[in-house]
This record gives C-alpha cells, sequence and structure tokens, in this order.
C-alpha cells in the first residue's frame, strides 16, 4: 500500500542496489527496521523533504542531526554560494577555518583548541588516539548503546561479565582492536567506580553521549556525568564527550553547558557543517597541542576544513547565536511530545517518552529507559508500523526506534497539529 505511493523510489532503489551494497551509502538509511524500500529524496526546503515522486513528508530526521534550522536555510546557502566562487579545496589554510574554530571556542565552554576533521567517525577516532597518546596509556571505557561513529575499537559489545574486556561486534574488526575497549551500561555509577578502582591507572578515556541518541533518546541520571568527570580527575583519565549529536543542539554550548560539565576533549559533527561534512575535537589546549604539528601524536586530512563546509558551519553558528532560538525550539518540541504522549495514551499503547531540548523517542515501552539493556525491550515490530502509518501521512520520521526524532525552528504549529493528528490515527490503527 505505502510503496504504491512512491513509484519512482521503487524504481531507482532497485537501480541504486545493482551499484551500491543494499542501495545506500550509510546503513542507518536502509529501511531494515520497518520493512519496505527507502524513500528517494528530490530536495528539502525549510521544515519539508520532497520524495522523486512528489509527496512532501515533515522531516524529523534533518539529515540526521544537522538540519536545526531547517532545509535551505538563506543565509547558509548564500554563504556557501560566496564561498564557491573562491574554490573548492586549496589543501593549504584559509581565513575561515580559523573563523569556525573562534566561533566554537567562543560557544562551546570546554574548547580552547580545536582540529576540524570530515566526520563524527573520524573525530572519535582521532579523540581516541589523542587521550592514548597524551596519558600513554590504552584502555578505553564506553557505555552499551553509546554510539561514536564506526571506529574499529570502539564497534564492541559487553563481555559476558561487568568488568571484562569487549569482543568486536563487526566481522573485520580484529579482537585485538577491542581488547582494550571496557563496555558498562550507561548510568551505572557503581559499576563505573569499580572498574576505576581495579584498572583506574591504565584508562587513557572515558567517551560517552552526554545525552545519548543512538540508543533511543536517553538521559543521563542525576549524577552520572558528575560522577565521570570525578573520576577522571582522580585517577588522570581524559573525559571525551562525543557532542556529535548534542553539540548546539541541546543549547548553544552543547550538553556541556546544559548540563554545567566540562570535558577535558569534545567531538563535535552534524550541527557544526550546517549539512555538509565537517566534524572536530576539541578541548584543553594543554592536551589539543599533543597532536602533530605541535606535539607527536598522527592526525591529518586532506580535506579537512575545507573552505565550503567551513561557510556552511559559520552561517549555521552564527545564526544560532544571533537568533539564540533554543528555548522557543525546545517549547515547541514540547507542544509536539505532549501531543505524541497524549495520541498514544488514548490509544492505550505502552510507551514512554523521552526528550531534551529538540531531540526526543517515543519508545513502545512502558518502562523508563535508562540503560542499553531496557531500550533493547522495545516492541520494534510496533515502532515499524508507527514508522510506516506516519510516512503514509507525510511524516518523516527515523526509520528505526533507536534514533532520535529532531525539530527545526521551520516547524510550524501547523506541522506540529498535522503530525499529532496523523500519530492519533495511526496509533489507534496499531493499538
Ligand atoms: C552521528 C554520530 C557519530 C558519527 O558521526 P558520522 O559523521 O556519522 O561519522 C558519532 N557520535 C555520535 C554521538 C553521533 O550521533
Amino acid at each position: 500500500m505505502s510503496s504504491s505511493r512512491r513509484p519512482n523510489s521503487e524504481k531507482e532503489f532497485e537501480r541504486a542496489q545493482k551499484v551500491i551494497p543494499g542501495g545506500v551509502n550509510s546503513p542507518a538509511r536502509a529501511f531494515g527496521a520497518v520493512g519496505g524500500h527507502p524513500v528517494i529524496i528530490d530536495r528539502g526546503e525549510g521544515q519539508y523533504l520532497y520524495d522523486i515522486d512528489g509527496n512532501r513528508y515533515i522531516d524529523f530526521v534533518g539529515s540526521w542531526g544537522p538540519h536545526i534550522l531547517g532545509h535551505r536555510h538563506p543565509r547558509v546557502i548564500s554563504s556557501i554560494e560566496e564561498a564557491l566562487k573562491k574554490g573548492t579545496s586549496f589543501g593549504a589554510p584559509t581565513l575561515l577555518e580559523t573563523e569556525l574554530a573562534e566561533l566554537v571556542a567562543d560557544l562551546v565552554p570546554c574548547v580552547e583548541k580545536i582540529r576540524m576533521v570530515n566526520s563524527g567517525t573520524e573525530a572519535g577516532m582521532s579523540a581516541i588516539r589523542l587521550a592514548r597518546g597524551y596519558t600513554g596509556r590504552d584502555k578505553v571505557i564506553k557505555f552499551a548503546g553509546c554510539y561514536h561513529g564506526h571506529v574499529d575499537s570502539l564497534l564492541v559489545q559487553a563481555g559476558s561479565g561487568a568488568l571484562t574486556l569487549g569482543t568486536p561486534s563487526s566481522p573485520g574488526v580484529p579482537q585485538g582492536c577491542t581488547a582494550d575497549t571496557l563496555v558498562l551500561e550507561y548510568n551505572d555509577i557503581a559499576q563505573l567506580k569499580e572498574t576505576f578502582t581495579q584498572l583506574g591507572d591504565q584508562i587513557a578515556c572515558v567517551i560517552l553521549e552526554p545525552v545519548v541518541g543512538n540508543m533511543g533518546v536517553v538521559l543521563p541520571e542525576p549524577g552520572f556525568l558528575e560522577s565521570v568527570r570525578d573520576l577522571c580527575t582522580q585517577h588522570g583519565s581524559v573525559f571525551i564527550m562525543d557532542e556529535v549529536m548534542t553539540g548546539f543542539r541541546v543549547a548553544l554550548g552543547g550538553a556541556q553547558q546544559r548540563f554545567n560539565i566540562m570535558p577535558d576533549i569534545c567531538m563535535l559533527g552534524k550541527v557544526i557543517g550546517g549539512g555538509m561534512p565537517v566534524g572536530a575535537y576539541g578541548g584543553k589546549a594543554e592536551i589539543m597541542d599533543a597532536i602533530s604539528p605541535v606535539g607527536t601524536i598522527y592526525q591529518a586530512g586532506t580535506l579537512s576544513g575545507n573552505p565550503i563546509a567551513m561557510a556552511s558551519g559559520i552561517a549555521t553558528l552564527e545564526c544560532l547565536r544571533e537568533a539564540n532560538p533554543y528555548p522557543q525550539l525546545e517549547e515547541k518540541t514540547q507542544r509536539l511530545t505532549k501531543g505524541l504522549i497524549a495520541a498514544a495514551t488514548k490509544a492505550g499503547l505502552e510507551h514512554t517518552l523521552a526528550e531534551c531540548g529538540s531531540m526526543f523517542t517515543l519508545f513502545f515501552n512502558p518502562e523508563k529507559v535508562t540503560s542499553y539493556a531496557i531500550s533493547a525491550r522495545n516492541d520494534t515490530t510496533r515502532f515499524a508500523r508507527y514508522f510506516q502509518g506516519m510516512l503514509d501521512r507525510g511524516v518523516y520520521l527515523p526509520c528505526s526506534q533507536f534514533e532520535a526524532n529532531f525539530t527545526s525552528t521551520m516547524l510550524t504549529e501547523e506541522d506540529i497539529a498535522h503530525t499529532i493528528q496523523a500519530a492519533e490515527e495511526v496509533l489507534q490503527e496499531i493499538a
């Protein structure tokens, strides 16, 4: 039924599958968890996406986070156009790189110095190398359900015991790559303390999402981020906050500002590029200066700090700084989430909704989600039907229960009403 509205998407996806594995350049875009085939996008405008069959959708994915200002924001587009006139890449310093670095240092509390890369994955890979090189230690603590890009050492699942080292979660990752990665339960302060007690002097860093977006939205419990900060300080480990999703999203200065917890290093991505490929890692100057060419820890990139990408990021961050849309965006998001909760309650569906600023997840699970173990107990079959029903009604949601929905400043009251109305119908249908 649903695919009949998208004959061109169906046909073109067939074509794509012949030359691209699974027809997609990132597995998150495949509809594996919800069935059917991806919608092929023609263009975006403000809060809307248009597919190649001419259908319009209210977009709650925003390219998985970057488009907090909506698609084709006039200032972002004109900044890109200006930069284009001068050339696309030089492999030599430009003013735009310094400008974006200054902007980020001004807005993000922990950033004194910053290095631009091309993706969140690269930021994660580089931040971990930096932490290991700086401390001279090997072990890394990560939390189950947090995603930091497809870095070998982080593609890992928890071992059987709490303090066992992780095993690779993807073929192609050698055991050796994950042998120094410890996977703990998010929000479990006691487990974290115990781990530091046993191994503290070997731990290079703790890496986490300060608000998790990659197992659905999961908030830090009171005291959790504080404990990570304290334990890292006590044991001389580097605290890496992965703000690729939360940076410029949950507050202008990211989650570190919202929760008032200062990491040593933070990773950025998504909003920082305003839709162009930008990642970054930054923090204390003393640590950042350990990377080449000042220090000896190697990290490089032919297209890093690319002028077109920098121009997009600068315009995006300047708009956010000038307009400070966060309080309004949060209120608007809450009008939407209240409507979704009411619709689920009216349909008699077990649910819980987690939100922070302009990111949220409606879980088909009555339990408050505080960890991966709880998130994994969701009714994903029900989610798949919810997703398809919403798509048929012109609402484009992330195609997995374990992703965050994003709102943009362009979203109108009419869009919110449309989305709530669609949810009421769909949730009744699937109850
Ligand atoms: C998206 C994401 C990444 C990876 O970024 P890419 O640009 O996709 O490599 C890393 N960490 C978090 C928290 C993310 O949400």
